[in-house]
């Protein structure tokens, strides 16, 4: 999921936008892919990086590294390490300082979507709610590794449902049909137990919204691929699938990577910059 650690502090633009900005003024529909970027541009802790410090100490506090913690189902093991682990991440989630309307990339990709009328769809792996936050639609969104603002049970994954996390500042609670304790329903490493209800409905909007792409002009649907990495791929092989799928255009904003790995295109006009300023840029541009 995640990747960068920097804020974004450019303004100066270091790619040219205009074949981008040809590229999604044409479109009438956008296919936004989404993700660590788009959040750590709002100062959501991205777990990964050293001197971020995501999650704190954690080997000291749990005895596991922040990745261990937040990637491996560790829960059937230590749920109560787990739950306090959960607990503490999404508090300072929920409460870390978040940058004002004109700095908020969420914001600015959501005015300028709204704006230019686009029919869109976004596909995100951050678990942060932070799209469902700012306003976006929830029958435009497909999370694709779940989300905390809904859980499971741990004693009974499938039987007892997904149900919402009641109190969003504690981020497990109990299962309201047995009392045990809940997990996130988000989807680990290796994770066997993740109830995918919540995914499948939001797989079938996505299905819906694919039932134009292949028949229609070149050009028409374009992939807006925001702050995505290469940590974990699912989310540039789905950028590939459907591009190769659809004959889709990419747009690929990523400040570190836009064209590393021997399977990945560097998409049709990448843009090196950080999200926040290649939102801006193109929203500027866009009108
Ligand atoms: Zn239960």
């Amino acid at each position: 999921m995640p990747v960068p650690s920097a804020q974004p502090t450019a303004s100066v633009l270091h790619t040219p936008l205009a074949p981008s900005r040809a590229l999604l003024a044409r479109a009438h529909r956008i296919i936004v892919i989404a993700g660590a970027g788009m959040s750590a541009d709002i100062g959501t802790p991205v777990y990964w990086t050293g001197d971020n410090a995501a999650y704190g100490d954690t080997v000291s506090h749990y005895g596991h590294t922040n990745l261990e913690h937040s990637c491996a189902p560790l829960w059937l093991e230590e749920p109560d390490q787990q739950a306090a682990f959960f607990r503490e991440t999404w508090r300072e989630m929920r409460e870390s300082e978040k940058p004002a309307r004109p700095a908020d990339p969420y914001f600015v990709l959501q005015d300028w979507l709204d704006a230019a009328a686009k029919d869109y769809f976004v596909l995100t792996s951050n678990v942060d709610t932070a799209f469902t936050d700012h306003g976006f639609p929830a029958e435009k969104l497909l999370e694709i590794h779940g989300a905390y603002d809904r859980s499971q049970c741990l004693a009974e994954p499938e039987a007892h449902g997904v149900f919402p996390t009641v109190d969003p500042g504690l981020a497990t609670t109990v299962c309201p049909t047995c009392g045990s304790l809940a997990r996130p329903n988000v989807l680990f490493f290796d994770d066997y137990w993740f109830n995918n209800a919540a995914n499948e409905l939001q797989e079938e909007d996505f299905l819906d919204y694919q039932r134009h792409l292949a028949a229609e002009d070149a050009g028409s649907t374009v992939i807006l691929e925001v702050g995505v990495g290469l940590t974990v791929m699912n989310l540039r092989n789905l950028t590939w699938d459907l591009h190769s799928r659809y004959d889709l255009p990419i747009v690929r904003i990523n400040p570190f990577h836009v064209g590393r790995g021997d399977d990945v295109s560097a998409g049709t006009a990448p843009i090196y910059e950080h999200q926040l300023t290649a939102l801006v840029g193109l929203r500027a541009l866009l009108g």
